[in-house]
């Protein structure tokens, strides 16, 4: 399989290709949230979910209209990428049994699709400047803006977990 397909030529193909990958990633993430919400224990992790979904379903609506900016209509290109990491991050946390483990593979299987979700942003943003779109850029950076934020908060939950840990050793 091609990462592009056929009809695909030039960079604005390219990058209309990349938007119609992510808004189809971004719908797939809108409907994995909630079983990761419900899995979660730690409520910070939870309430992270939560504040989540309700950015990713805007960053679907904030999608859509950098498709219509674009004159294009609003449209799904199927992405292996973000199947096969939400499906190895569902996979894993469905075995797990003890809370904190549980906790620390959701997080992890996360940090996954936000790094899938900043590289992806990245290159839109980085497309759409070299097409002369700094409009188009400037609303997926408010969505950059805020995978990197969710990204940043699972660093620290992940720091938390681990200091909590070595004090429970000195205790
Ligand atoms: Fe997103
Ligand atoms: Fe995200």
């Amino acid at each position: 399989m091609s990462l592009f397909g056929a009809d695909t030529h030039t960079l604005d193909d390219l990058f209309v290709h990349g938007l119609k990958t992510i808004y189809y990633a971004e719908r797939q993430i809108v409907e994995t949230l909630p079983k990761m919400i419900d899995m979660a224990t730690n409520l910070e992790l939870k309430a992270g979910f939560e504040q989540h979904l309700r950015e990713t379903e805007n960053q679907r609506r904030r999608l859509e209209q950098v498709f219509e900016m674009h004159g294009t209509t609003a449209d799904e290109t199927t992405c292996p990428a973000i199947d096969g990491i939400l499906k190895a991050a569902n996979g894993t946390a469905s075995d797990i049994d003890d809370k904190q483990v549980l906790d620390a593979a959701l997080a992890f299987g996360a940090q996954m699709v936000e790094h899938y979700e900043i590289a992806q942003y990245g290159t839109l943003i980085a497309w759409a400047r070299e097409l002369g779109r700094t409009d188009c850029a400037r609303i997926l950076g408010e969505t950059l803006d805020e995978e990197k934020a969710t990204d940043a908060k699972l660093s620290d939950l992940a720091e938390a977990r681990v200091n909590r840990a070595a004090e429970l050793q000195r205790a």
